[in-house]
């Protein structure tokens, strides 16, 4: 650290993104993303249009992308805010709405925490019942920010819409975030909530879904007010927050929605395919809705696992800790890439 540094930032531990190792080819089952590339459209829309524009800034209101999102999603342009991939918008929400207080569980996205910590705001957890499902009565009557990601991560579990519900309407002092990343593989959308409650904010991603996570795109839908106050901070820090090309690859990705659709149905029988498969050999699977499955072996710890799997050319995630330490978490690649997977499981519990 420098001594220029602010006395205000100068404790702040960053958050720490997952690997990405440039040293060999790897399949790469760790931070989620889609094995599949983004459409021929979208490949289209980043041509020499926009490109020969690059010289001209971006539209700060990013228009066109507000316009296919309402249509999609039958809510107004006053209600969806675009950010610089949803990390962005999460990081606006907390200081936003984070002052009373954040409240998320314990085991859920490691982010949330640093958006407080560097809002300076105080943050608690609520831990996750012993099967790793959220409780949505330890939730009701906080009236504090609540952050809830749901489908959750790295469980890969969801709440019903109506539990979400019973959250935000025993919350009227607080907002209530719900961090849909993993809505379009599973679970219900917390969506039709957001006409009949002003404290819910919903937030959403073109990396996981849409095959962007190289694009950094993501929204949020919500009550016009909440959506103001997020453009309060937007234009207080990064007008153009989304540069020209990804503006274009994202509203052409929601145009070409059908290709998505077709992807994330091969991702989702990929999953369950994957779940048998790791039951088979003994796995204790948690009921994943998402494009990622938490498993784990009494055989192999999570961190070993991890470091074996490496060797063998294989990315994936272990999450130390008490509760998490036994498990990995495998993003849902490709079939051949699954099928790489289960051969290199398979090895490594021969060898033990
Ligand atoms: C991936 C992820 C995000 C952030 O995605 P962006 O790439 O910033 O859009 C947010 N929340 C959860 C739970 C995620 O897994």
């Amino acid at each position: 650290m420098s001594d220029y540094m602010s006395s205000r930032f100068s404790s702040l531990t960053p958050y720490t993104p997952g690997e990405q190792p440039k040293d060999k080819k790897y399949i790469k089952l760790n931070t989620n993303e889609n094995p599949y590339p983004p459409s021929q459209g979208v490949i289209d829309a980043i041509g020499s249009e926009q490109l020969e524009s690059l010289n001209l800034y971006p539209d700060p209101t990013c228009s066109s992308l507000k316009k296919v999102l309402s249509e999609k999603l039958g809510v107004g342009q006053e209600n969806i805010f675009c950010s610089n991939g949803s990390d962005e918008a999460l990081d606006f929400a907390v200081m936003c709405f984070g002052e009373k207080g954040v409240v998320f569980p314990d085991i859920t996205y490691g982010f949330y925490k640093v958006f407080c910590d560097y809002s300076g705001y105080s943050w608690s957890t609520i831990p996750l019942k012993e099967d790793f499902t959220i409780d949505p009565s330890d939730y009701c009557d906080l009236n504090k920010l609540i952050i809830i990601a749901n489908p959750n991560a790295p469980s890969g579990l969801a709440l019903s819409k109506d539990a979400i519900e019973e959250i935000v309407r025993t919350n009227s002092k607080g907002v209530v975030i719900v961090d849909e990343a993993y809505i379009d593989f599973g679970g219900e959308s917390a969506l039709p909530l957001i006409n009949k409650y002003d404290n819910i904010l919903i937030t959403r991603t073109f990396s996981k879904s849409y095959s962007m996570a190289g694009g950094r795109v993501g929204y949020a839908v919500g009550n016009p007010a909440l959506i103001a106050d997020l453009l309060t901070i937007k234009y207080s820090t990064n007008p153009y927050n989304i540069d020209r090309l990804n503006l274009a690859a994202a509203t052409q990705s929601i145009i070409d929605q059908e290709y998505y659709d077709k992807c994330t149905e091969k991702i989702k029988k990929t999953r369950e395919k994957t779940k048998e498969e790791l039951k088979k050999l003994g796995f204790e699977v948690i009921d994943t809705q998402t494009n990622f499955v938490f498993a784990k072996t009494d055989k192999v710890y999570g961190k070993d696992l991890y470091l074996r799997l490496k060797e063998k050319g294989i990315l994936i995630r272990y999450f130390p800790g008490e509760r998490t330490g036994e498990f990995i978490r495998v993003t849902v690649g490709t079939d051949p890439d699954m099928d790489s997977f289960i051969i290199a499981i398979k090895e490594i519990l021969e060898e033990k």
